[in-house]
């Protein structure tokens, strides 16, 4: 099988690896990548937003399974462009996307399907939001309705805070939406979903504060570990049978079947789990420690959703253990970030690139804001936290940051429900 990945994050070197490792998988492609995922397959430049650079590229390296990492060329069609050029496509097509690009539309659906989450408002109107906030908070919850990278969320105690969020929202066109606040340990639970059938992965727990003990903005994503110790298995299949089971079934008798990696992100609070967000694709940072301890070939999983026979896929095998990623951010990320440094270490063990390059010279450099992904896999989490800092110390990226506390609350037993 030709294999050919869209996106340059860590996700995607993570998902190269995966499939690398996968007999199955005999080429594998990149658009674009990054300087990591050029030692496994060939990096190739593409827009990925275009829908026609996309095909043109699948045809040139005649793939036979397209693996779409990315969320923003999901929302834009490129799957179904894909599909409709007839190549099997790992990714939503942008009617089932919603789910992740509008939150008003997943909101929608999880009314219908009957799914817990936390009550909301949408806000189009600057005249209607001081008496939309009243009925809200604290702890208020403002969010941008559309796709934002995680960066257009804001929860905050501080109404005047909340209220600067959601004014500067409006004031650029942006619809806002105000939610209750959920209470409790998040999850994120990643599917493969087919239609109705539906392949759970294991539970992981990412953290999303740019700094340690949850200080500080929201980020894309600063570290995360799997399995979950505090979370009984029952959980896990009530989140399988009460949320991501109902709304599959929802999005299929709406005409839009979901077809990929269904993530549902939730906060399982004392009557249960209720649904945060769902993206349309596998999360980044959680992915990196995810597959890490996927036994089961991947490229046959993913395919198995594309071709829609997922039923007909062995269960998936675990390794036994832990797995933890520890992101390495540039200066100032969250907020613009500085670029263009050389990176020392960044071919070690366990180091998956994201946000990196290659200079004319050859050297790895910074070339965003999430630079790099480092894993430790264990025997149990104490030890795959051990490794994942040990190997982030042998990397040296002037000006970066990241955090020292990933998984450690798990660890400490701090975290109950
Ligand atoms: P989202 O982009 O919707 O995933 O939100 C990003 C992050 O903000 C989530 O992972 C949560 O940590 C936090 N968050 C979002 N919505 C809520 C909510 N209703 N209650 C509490 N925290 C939330």
């Amino acid at each position: 099988m030709r294999v050919l990945v869209i996106g340059s994050g860590g996700r995607e070197h993570a998902l190269l690896i995966g499939l690398s490792k996968d007999p199955s998988v005999t080429e594998l492609h990149a658009g674009p990548g990054n300087a990591g995922t050029s030692a496994i397959a060939t990096n190739h430049p593409v827009d990925i937003v275009s829908a026609d650079a996309v095909v043109a590229l699948a045809k040139g390296v005649e793939a036979d399974l397209v693996v779409i990492g990315p969320e923003v060329p999901l929302v834009a069609g490129v799957a179904d462009a894909l599909r409709a050029a007839g190549f099997a496509t790992f990714g939503p097509s942008a009617d089932a996307a919603r789910i992740e690009g509008s939150k008003a539309f997943a909101k929608d659906v999880m009314a219908s399907a009957g799914v817990r989450t936390a009550h909301s408002e949408i806000v189009d109107n600057p005249a209607k939001l001081d008496a939309a906030l009243d009925r809200f908070g604290p702890t208020w919850v403002v969010k941008d309705d559309g796709l934002a990278a995680g960066k257009g969320v804001v929860v905050t105690e501080d109404r005047s805070a909340a209220r600067d969020h959601a004014a500067e929202l409006l004031e650029n066109g942006h619809p806002v939406l105000l939610e209750s606040y959920l209470d409790g340990p998040e999850v994120s639970l990643f599917s493969l979903v087919d239609g109705e059938d539906v392949v759970p992965l294991i539970p992981a727990q990412d953290h999303k504060r740019v700094g340690d003990g949850d200080a500080g903005p929201n980020t894309g994503g600063m570290g995360a570990y799997t399995p979950l110790p505090w979370l009984p298995a029952e959980v896990t299949q009530q989140i399988v049978d009460e949320v991501v089971k109902p709304v599959a079934a929802e999005m299929a008798k709406r005409g839009t079947p979901f077809s990929g990696l269904l993530y549902a992100g939730l906060a399982i609070g004392k009557d249960g789990p209720a649904v945060v967000e769902f993206n349309c694709r596998f999360g980044d940072p959680e992915t990196q420690a995810v597959l890490a301890l996927l036994k089961s070939p991947l490229g046959q999983a993913l395919n198995a959703t594309a071709t829609g026979t997922l039923g007909e896929l062995a269960p998936l095998e675990w390794a036994d253990g832990a797995a933890v990623t520890v992101v390495v951010a540039a200066e100032n990320y969250p907020g613009k970030p500085r670029t263009g440094d050389v990176i020392g270490g960044a071919e070690g063990e366990g180091v998956l690139h994201a946000g990196t390059a290659r200079s004319d010279d050859g050297a790895v450099v910074s070339a965003g804001g999430r630079v790099l992904s480092v894993v430790g896999t264990g025997v149990d989490l104490a030890e795959a936290r051990a490794q994942a800092y040990d190997r982030i110390a042998a990397v040296k990226l002037p000006g970066s940051h990241h955090r020292t506390d990933i998984g450690q609350a798990a660890l400490e037993g701090r975290i109950s429900l």
